[in-house]
């Protein structure tokens, strides 16, 4: 690869056109894309990820923005395609290092406000686009296509500019009847195609799936057919952005004579968003938990966050009797309408599913009855996609390395001339000839850590996975100016025995080792701290791994009096 860093520095030149992801190649989360010409740049998306057990005490992932901060005077704006929180879910964390318009459908602007403090809320100005409009972002020439995905207001991204047309998909599928939110605009696709399209930059989530899309519509009349044979309570969880499952669930509910209750704090505040925009009528028919709890079991569905067994999530709480009004009776059903194949979430939801079954509560998914339709297009939408535009390159994003490969590969079947399989960080040059990565910037992972925004490496972070894995060791020796040990060493064991009298005599075991190692020292060395902390920590440490096989987290303090 060329690496054009020290003379250009990055900067895309006039004639032409760059494409660089900082997120969302490799993994399903965190998408953010930056095309670049003229010496401008493009923001499209700015999204989050759930983190999961690699992770100790992060809840939020997000991409690193630096190269973009960096350059923010050359960023014309960011454009959002939907308002899933893997498109908008970082704008709250990384506006403020960015400071740049954004441009966002009325639906989608209103997600994003929902999210944002009121601070934020006065600061952000959000352009809004309708659903369809252009735009134009000077060197940039925008339009959006509207599209079918999970949530109302889903647009493609037209992005015009002297070099060539691009059509960057965001999500999207093929329902000719979504219930809630648009058909996908095939005639605007077919025009673009005649007009000629440059490249197609696009989702990859289910370019391993053969079929074509299955309607919501199926959902509903899956839901229908359900409902009624169930006795006790129904809890259906859903992305809590799924107006159109929410519809479905109002339908079937009142199709059956139940009432829909609402828990969890982001299906309120998506519903009562959606309510406003008119997608959501039965909004003022459901109840809260408090509404719910008078009446008869079999007289309510209750549609709770935490589909994906978030930890915090409304589903977790109430599986592990921690939730402050919703408990579970053997015999309840909980219905997961959902996607179960998000590599990170399939062990927690497993866990879940598990503790559920544990207490006789019947547990159903998509597996077992038509409850769930993906958002994402399968290969026949794919196929059809590329049929209407016919892009001269196909750039697959949105999915993991196995599904961008997929992606390429169905492309190349379709006739299409050229693929490049994006990797988070890397320029790609679609023009002018030849479509190549040219250069490499910094990008990676950053972590909301408690309120703190870091890199996911950083020391603190590794630290704690390994405290969180082998546990750790706090030692405070206590030495006079001769160097001479004064006192007993004081230990604290965290995470390495059971507390009692084991952990006295291993404690005690352990500070005769660690006094055993000091005075082993040469009497020089006994003076240097740095010195004394290091053959403590290397005696504690060889200890416990010969008795525990753990190598902990040591921490030696040297005390002079
Ligand atoms: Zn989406
Ligand atoms: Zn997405």
């Amino acid at each position: 690869m060329q690496d054009v860093s020290p003379p250009l520095s990055h900067r895309p030149p006039d004639g032409a056109l760059w494409f660089l992801p900082l997120g969302g190649t490799g993994e399903f989360g965190i998408n953010i894309s930056l095309y670049g010409t003229a010496g401008k740049w493009l923001m499209v998306d700015c999204g989050v990820m759930i983190a999961d057990d690699t992770t100790p005490g992060v809840e939020v992932i997000l991409p690193d923005p630096t190269f973009i901060v960096e350059r923010k005077a050359d960023l014309v704006g960011l454009v959002l395609t939907h308002g899933h929180d893997d498109h908008i879910g970082a704008i709250e964390y990384l506006w403020p290092l960015l400071e740049c318009p954004i441009y966002a459908t009325p639906y989608t602007a209103a997600l994003v406000r929902s999210k944002l403090s009121p601070h934020l809320q006065r600061q952000i100005k959000i352009q809004e686009i309708p659903p369809g409009g252009s735009f134009d972002l000077a060197p940039f020439a925008c339009r959006y296509i509207p599209v079918t995905h999970s949530i109302p207001e889903a647009q493609m991204l037209v992005i015009e500019t002297p070099q060539g047309r691009v059509l960057h998909t965001g999500d999207w599928r093929f329902d000719a009847d979504p219930l809630i939110g648009s058909v996908s605009d095939e005639a605007a696709l077919q025009a673009l195609g005649d007009a000629g399209l440059l490249a197609l930059v696009g989702n990859s989530t289910n370019a391993t799936v053969s079929d074509a899309s299955k309607p919501e519509r199926s959902v509903l009349e899956g839901l229908i057919a359900l409902f009624p044979q169930i006795k006790q309570r129904i809890i259906l969880t859903c992305v809590s952005s799924q107006i159109a499952r929410l519809h479905s669930v109002a339908a079937a509910a009142r199709d059956c004579g139940r009432q829909v209750g609402l828990v969890g704090r982001s299906l309120w505040r998506n519903a009562s968003v959606a309510a406003s925009f008119g997608y959501l009528p039965e909004y003022e028919s459901f109840l809260d938990e408090d509404e719910v709890r008078h009446l008869p079991q079999d007289r309510v569905v209750l549609v709770v966050t935490g589909s994906q067994a978030e930890r915090r999530a409304a589903l977790s709480r109430i599986a592990t009797g921690s939730h402050p009004s919703v408990s579970l009776r053997e015999g309840d059903t909980v219905l997961f309408s959902s996607r179960d194949n998000i590599p990170s979430r399939q062990a927690p939801l497993a866990a879940l599913q598990n503790i559920l079954c544990a207490k006789g509560v019947k547990v159903l998914t998509r597996r077992d009855v038509p409850i769930h339709v993906s958002g994402h297009p399968p290969q026949e939408d794919l196929r059809h996609l590329f049929s209407l535009t016919r892009p001269r390159l196909v750039l697959p994003v949105h999915g993991e390395a196995r599904h961008q490969e997929a992606h390429a590969k169905l492309a190349r079947d379709c006739g299409v001339g050229h693929t490049l399989v994006p990797k988070d960080g890397t320029i790609l040059r679609l023009a002018p000839e030849p479509y190549e990565g040219i250069a490499e910037v910094p990008h990676g992972r950053w972590a909301l850590d408690g309120k703190i925004m870091r890199p996911l490496n950083h020391a603190a972070a590794k630290d704690r996975r390994k405290m969180a894995e082998s546990g750790a060791v706090v030692v405070t020796v206590v030495m006079d100016e001769k160097g001479r040990i004064c006192d007993t060493p004081r230990l604290s064991l965290l995470g390495l025995v059971e507390n009692g009298p084991n952990e006295e005599s291993f404690s005690e075991t352990l500070a005769t080792i660690v006094q055993g190692a000091v005075d082993r020292m040469p009497k020089s060395a006994r003076l240097d701290p740095v010195a004394v902390r290091h053959a403590v920590s290397l005696a504690v440490r060889r200890y416990v791994t010969e008795t525990q096989g753990k190598k902990p987290v040591t921490d030696v303090h040297v005390v002079r009096v």
